[in-house]
């Protein structure tokens, strides 16, 4: 199980992925900062959110909120109150712990004496300008849902929007974790994808049950195979202060199920909050019918970089090619760093000539690798850890048939494709 974990995340680091960040100089707190193939992959992760949540959807449009905000926002929508976990300190080892991730002993050293749980608040606070008053607080923001709340009247009117529409945004997220860990599974700093959906408060369950059911296929667009995925009703017990209803949906992870998304109605209780704080009337009136409502919200929230780590937990693979082992990362072609990597058979001058004008013309629309450098094998077998889905080799009789190799990184087959049809042929493979 660990085994899988350690394997991923050695393949992170070899190949450019994520490393701990500040590595030079010993690693700092659980953090991590993104390689070239991981910011590719990152971007590829949200892209696709953006093509399927935003792009292609006539009701959805985006926002970029500050990252940088006012405590006001954060009193009003509950934070400062009730965005706490329970910490516990060992009296023992002092070490500390939150109090719902252990059984009331300490994984560190066993002993069993530890302090009453307290509550910590987690987002983390700073000072604008000069000086450290309390007049000069902010916080960076711990979920960007909020950013979504209180533009919902300036996006609105802005556009003339009639619920049921969304309003989405992509970006990173802070939370003072008390334990991180699991890799990027939980950090401090960390990126989300989220969109809220603003409807008719009696439309809320509907839209709910389409939300979870939406979201849940998009993991499986692509690839999640679906014995790693669920989708997991909270009961009331577990249920957020703001939520009627919550879905989550998860991720078989080596050390178990864990959440990737969750889907929630959060009713009205994120407008009213705002409403009341602020003295602003963000009701909507419904010129059609002549009502007057606070609509209800549905919130698709998940985690990009988490999302981004279940995708390598789940195509890392092994296997043998010709009496070779190699390993593979079974990536969808959407969220692949590379979509294609064009390879000439040697550095002999006319087949470069092709393979970089092949560059430049997939580049236009592909992220594209390109490598020269040792046997053809070896660098199938380099492409296909890093998970690029094709590999187009030019080879001496591209220079009289006009026509180059594709091959499939998972069933390593090859095919014979004139080069005027690459770009559809690829175009077509990514998105099925
Ligand atoms: P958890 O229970 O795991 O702490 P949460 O329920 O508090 O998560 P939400 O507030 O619903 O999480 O945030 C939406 C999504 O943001 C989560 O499903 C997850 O993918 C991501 N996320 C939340 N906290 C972190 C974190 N510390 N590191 C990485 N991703 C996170």
């Amino acid at each position: 199980v660990s085994d899988l974990m350690d394997k991923v995340v050695s393949l992170c680091k070899r190949r450019g992925f994520i490393f701990p960040s500040a590595e030079i100089y010993g690693g700092f707190r659980s953090t991590y900062d993104y390689g070239p193939l991981g910011s590719l992959m990152l971007q590829k992760v949200k892209g696709a959110w953006w093509m399927d949540m935003v792009q292609k959807r006539r009701d959805v449009v985006p926002i970029d909120a500050a990252i940088l905000s006012s405590p006001k926002i954060w009193e009003a929508s509950g934070h400062l109150a009730n965005f706490t976990d329970p910490l516990v300190d060992c009296r023992n080892c002092k070490e500390r712990w939150r109090a719902d991730h252990i059984d009331g002993v300490c994984p560190k050293c066993g002993s069993s004496d530890l302090t009453d749980a307290r509550a910590f608040n987690m987002m983390f606070k700073t000072f604008v300008g000069p000086v450290e008053d309390a007049a000069a607080v902010a916080y960076l923001r711990p979920e960007t849902a909020q950013g979504m709340f209180v533009n919902f009247k300036l996006v609105q009117q802005s556009l003339s929007l009639k619920p049921p529409f969304g309003i989405a945004q992509v970006g990173k997220s802070f939370r003072n974790e008390i334990t991180p860990g699991n890799f990027v599974f939980r950090t401090r700093e960390f990126e989300q994808m989220e969109m809220e959906y603003f409807v008719h408060p009696g439309e809320a369950v509907k839209w709910h049950e389409y939300w979870y059911g939406e979201r849940y296929n998009w993991y499986l667009s692509l690839g999640i195979p679906k014995e790693m995925i669920r989708l997991r009703h909270h009961d009331k017990e577990e249920l957020s202060h703001y939520s009627a209803g919550t879905v989550d949906v998860e991720f078989l992870f080596p050390w178990g199920w864990g959440e990737l998304e969750g889907i929630a109605n959060r009713t009205d209780y994120d407008l009213r909050a705002h409403m009341n704080a602020s003295g602003e009337d963000l009701t909507y009136f419904d010129q059609t019918s002549g009502e007057r409502y606070l609509p209800y919200v549905i919130e698709p929230a998940a985690g990009a970089t988490r999302t981004m780590m279940a995708f390598l937990i789940a195509g890392y693979s092994e296997d043998e090619v010709a009496g070779e082992k190699r390993t593979l990362l079974r990536l969808h072609p959407r969220v692949a760093p590379y979509t294609v990597c064009v390879l000439p058979l040697s550095k002999k001058p006319e087949l470069k000539e092709v393979a970089e004008r092949i560059y430049g013309e997939l580049s236009e629309s592909f992220s594209v690798a390109y490598d020269d450098t040792q046997s053809i094998g070896k660098r199938y077998r380099r492409q296909d850890e890093i998970g690029t889905p094709f590999c187009v080799t030019v080879d001496f009789d591209t220079l009289t048939d006009g026509a180059v190799t594709v091959r499939d990184r998972d069933s390593t087959q090859q095919i014979r494709i004139p080069i005027s049809e690459l770009y559809d042929h690829i175009s077509l493979r990514v998105r099925t």
